[in-house]
């Protein structure tokens, strides 16, 4: 086979699989296309693009896309289920009081809220904070897809059941049963390999506190594995 067909037969299997996890559309921003990418620049043109996206119903109810906040070059990246009142009001991921909650799990893993990332699975608030549903997911997949393949993180901790049916794609397991666990991340193929440490919603934690002890094992584990001292 000719180089050409073997690259276009080796770009429809990739395509054929993208599309098998919903998806269909691509972005690529100007610098992509030129192969100077600059991250910084990348990411303020999907928080434009997000901007105007109505992919799905969420935006027609929400004040403002939250895309995600924190750094490019993050090891540990954290992803939750959707903006909140405050997260939707502000445009910034958690920040209510679930969010001041992660920052301080955050910081007592030795972390600064800004070395790390934290993204959603939908980008826009989902009304009266209800659960997203799959169509909505799906839609708004792309984006955290790109989210994880341009930091490419060394793990995920995702917080609660949406986030994690959404990134480990067990949808027989709970939330209680999956947490704690290393989980490989399958999605996309990428390398290095990532990590997924699904782990309880900090929202969780504040109805109750008593679980607490369970997310910190889980935040020891993933210290231990990124060698945070
Ligand atoms: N809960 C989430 O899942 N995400 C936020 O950004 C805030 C609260």
């Amino acid at each position: 086979m000719k180089k050409v067909e073997r690259t276009v037969s080796s770009l429809k299997a990739f395509l054929e699989q993208e599309a098998n996890y919903g998806i269909s559309e691509y972005f690529f921003p100007e610098d992509l296309l030129n192969h100077t990418l600059d991250k910084t620049r990348f990411f303020s043109s999907l928080e434009e693009k997000l901007r105007t996206c109505k992919k799905c119903r969420l935006y027609k109810d929400a004040h403002k896309a939250v895309v995600g906040e924190g750094s490019l070059e993050a090891e540990l990246m954290f992803v939750g289920e959707g903006p909140g009142r405050e997260e939707d009001s502000q445009g910034r991921p958690f920040v209510g009081r679930a969010g001041k909650l992660l920052t301080k799990i955050i910081e007592a893993m030795g972390y600064k809220r800004e070395e790390v990332y934290i993204a959603n699975v939908v980008k826009h608030r989902p009304p009266e904070n209800r659960n997203p549903n799959p169509d909505e997911i799906k839609a708004c997949m792309p984006y955290l897809l790109l989210q994880i393949k341009l930091i490419k993180p060394k793990v995920i901790c995702t917080l609660g059941k949406w986030a994690t049916k959404t990134l480990v794609g067990n949808e027989e397991a709970t939330i209680s049963q999956l947490r704690g666990k290393f989980q490989p991340f399958t999605i996309i193929d990428i390398s290095p390999a990532i990590k997924i440490m699904p782990t309880y919603h900090p929202a969780y934690l504040l109805r109750n506190p008593a679980a607490k002890k369970e997310v910190w094992s889980d935040m020891k584990k993933i210290m231990q594995y990124l060698k945070k001292p």
